[in-house]
């Protein structure tokens, strides 16, 4: 690298001159001010994030949990499922000593923040709590989010909403330490796919930039995130993939509640199956139904782009983004995959 080309990174990232921080959103400078001044009167935080959650959602929630914690605020911090286990793959992040289960979470919270959430829908169990906390602030980048706040803090474009979260973080004065920038860290890199997907922006980078200044372990996160599993997570798999099928274009398979209790495999733990399915040369769209505990069919979608799959979830009562989204079935499999591809067939 020329001496230029690394004086421009470091400018870049502002890592140089020791003013590294994050820049640019369409969140109004009102919408941020009036967020401090929630935050400062504040004795206690409540903090949500969106059932069964992902790297993303825990990430954002327990980094901001760390920030306001710091300032001296009580924080409590849930999400909304009723079997309340965080996934065996975010059992890394640190901070799980904020979490309480729903039952033990405020019924009316005076100041409720949530994140990466883009409906009280999506918060569970936590959605009475919502609607009964006195000021709401919801901290997220899903384009569906029509701002179901007090005050929104909400950018479609944004990676991650870890990115918000750290801007938030700075506006509130904290620092970022290797606690927090873990958080954030696994928040940027599961909705960015490592760096992978359309998402990643010249500000991911110098996002993940700032963060792995702080001395993060990055091999360790990616290997806690994505490169390793439970045997029986490989059984699962085969069986799933066993049954997979190409059909015009979408490829799809499902997982039962069967296959899971044949091999003891959480429902938390088939995250990673779209992402093997997806890669289907000859399919636009992939599908993986993954059966809960209670029976319903969580159903994951990809598409490579050309088909806005939001679209069809959002039809069918789910969301998400362009072209990664999901719904909630309880229809047969056959039904469900039916009732898909009459969607995209509209889309
Ligand atoms: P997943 O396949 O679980 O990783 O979900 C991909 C995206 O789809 C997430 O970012 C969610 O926004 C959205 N999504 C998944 N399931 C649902 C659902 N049941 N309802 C609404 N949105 C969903
Ligand atoms: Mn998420
Ligand atoms: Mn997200």
């Amino acid at each position: 690298m020329t001496p230029d080309v690394r004086d421009r990174l470091d400018r870049l990232s502002g890592l140089a001159s020791g003013t590294a921080q994050p820049t640019g959103s369409p969140v109004p400078e009102a919408a941020w001010g009036r967020a401090l001044q929630l935050i400062s009167q504040a004795d206690e935080v409540a903090l949500a994030c969106h059932v069964s959650p992902d790297g993303d959602a825990l990430g954002s929630m327990l980094a901001v949990g760390f920030a306001l914690r710091s300032m001296g605020k009580r924080v409590v911090a849930s999400f909304g499922d009723l079997d309340f286990t965080v996934p065996r793959l975010l059992g890394f992040l640190p901070g799980q000593e904020m979490l309480v289960p729903p039952a033990d979470y405020p019924a009316e919270p005076t100041l409720m923040i949530t994140f990466d959430s883009p409906s009280i829908a999506r918060l569970g169990v936590l959605g009475e709590s919502v609607r009964r906390a006195h000021e709401l602030i919801v901290v997220d980048h899903h384009p569906s989010n029509d701002g179901f706040g007090t005050l929104d803090l909400i950018d479609p474009a944004a990676a991650a909403t870890a990115m918000l979260a750290e801007q938030l973080i700075y506006r509130l004065g904290g620092g970022l330490d290797r606690d927090i920038a873990t958080c954030l860290y696994a928040g940027l890199v599961t909705d960015t796919g490592s760096f992978r997907y359309s998402s990643t922006t010249p500000a991911a980078h110098q996002m993940a930039a700032r963060l792995i200044a702080t001395g993060l372990r990055t091999e360790e996160i990616a290997r806690e995130l994505w490169d390793r599993s439970p045997f029986a997570y490989l059984k699962v798999l085969a069986a799933a993939l066993e049954r997979v099928v190409l059909d015009d274009g979408l490829v799809w398979t499902y997982v039962t509640r069967v296959d899971r209790a044949a091999h003891g495999l959480p429902y938390s733990e088939l995250e990673g199956v779209i992402d093997i399915v997806r890669r289907t040369d000859e399919a636009e769209v992939a599908a993986v139904l993954k059966e809960d505990d209670q029976g319903a069919w969580q159903v994951s979608i990809r598409s490579k782009g050309h088909i806005d799959v939001a679209a069809a979830c959002t039809a069918l009562g789910g969301g998400g983004h362009h072209k990664a989204a999901g719904f909630t079935s309880h229809d047969s499999v056959a039904r469900t995959i039916a009732k898909f591809q009459e969607r995209l067939r509209e889309a």
